[in-house]
């Protein structure tokens, strides 16, 4: 039996992507789209977009309510995507969000909601299943290294910094790795900012540059050796595989998970 998926944000970078991903999946079909520009009018009416009869929303109630789904597919911005999550949940329809930026909060409130409503939710600052063993790893090193630095590098269009990877990456270490405050304990930034973000004592860099998609270097030193993990997603396609496999398994889950490690 077809998944019937309804999906935010058709026209970005990250959307568009999953549209053709959920055409070309046999099992998967788009039913509804959620774009704030092109309310009443069908995916075919707009530029770029495929050819089929897809009806669009701006208002996302309006949508949950005229059209029947199991799937919702967030890919939008942070406050956006955190109100259609909410929607979602709150209509038993199973939000699979790619959409970076949630305040721990959010996640925590969102988790509850899940649970209260026996729904099953996905959310994952990265889809891509390199990413994902890179965090594993990271975590497995943490333990026997206490000074890490994280520098993650994306284009320039991205809205928040540190990226929702560099944060979950440093949660998992901080899992392992016994608390340090990275770097000399009397340094003195001369440029504010110089030494990255701080959390738990780790450093975190962002680097925003056009030509770049998403990568992330997690850099291990100790005692006369460095141990670097990298991961880089070339393109968007890149994270397709990561939906497909959250849209699968969300079907039979009725809770929050955060992070696709947690569904691998
Ligand atoms: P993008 O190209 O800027 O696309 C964002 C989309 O959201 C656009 O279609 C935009 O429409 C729409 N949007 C913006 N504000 C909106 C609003 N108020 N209401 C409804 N729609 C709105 O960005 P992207 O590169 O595709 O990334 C989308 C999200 O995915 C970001 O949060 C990014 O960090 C995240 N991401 C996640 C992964 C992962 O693996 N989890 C990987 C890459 C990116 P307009 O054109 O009208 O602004």
């Amino acid at each position: 039996m077809a998944i019937n998926i309804i999906l935010a944000g058709p026209r970005g970078r990250m959307g568009s992507e999953a549209v053709q991903m959920v055409l070309k999946e046999a099992d998967f079909k788009l039913v509804a789209c959620i774009d704030r520009k092109f309310d009443g009018q069908h995916l075919k009416d707009i530029d770029g977009m495929p050819d089929i009869d897809v009806p669009v929303f701006q208002d996302i109630e309006k949508c949950f309510q005229q059209v029947k789904a199991d799937i919702f597919i967030d890919l939008t911005v942070p406050e956006v995507g955190y109100y259609h999550t909410k929607k979602a949940l709150e209509n038993k329809i199973r939000p699979v969000v790619g959409t970076t930026g949630f305040t721990d909060e959010q996640i925590i409130e969102l988790t509850e909601l899940a649970k209260t409503n026996h729904t099953g939710c996905i959310i994952a600052p990265n889809f891509a299943i390199g990413a994902v063993l890179m965090m594993k790893f990271s975590q497995m090193a943490g333990k026997y290294f206490s000074d890490v630095e994280i520098i993650e590098k994306h284009h320039d269009k991205k809205l928040d910094a540190p990226s929702g990877t560099a944060k979950k990456t440093a949660e998992m270490i901080m899992e392992t790795r016994e608390f340090k405050k990275q770097g000399h304990q009397d340094e003195k930034e001369t440029i504010k900012g110089s030494r990255g973000g701080e959390m738990d004592g780790m450093r975190i860099h962002s680097v925003r540059l056009p030509g770049l998609v998403a990568h992330q270097e997690v850099i291990f030193g100790s005692s006369g050796q460095t141990l670097s993990i990298k991961h880089d997603s070339l393109n968007r396609d890149s994270f397709m595989e990561g939906i497909k496999l959250s849209v699968l398994k969300v079907m039979d889950m009725n809770e929050l998970a955060y992070g696709l490690e947690n569904i691998l």
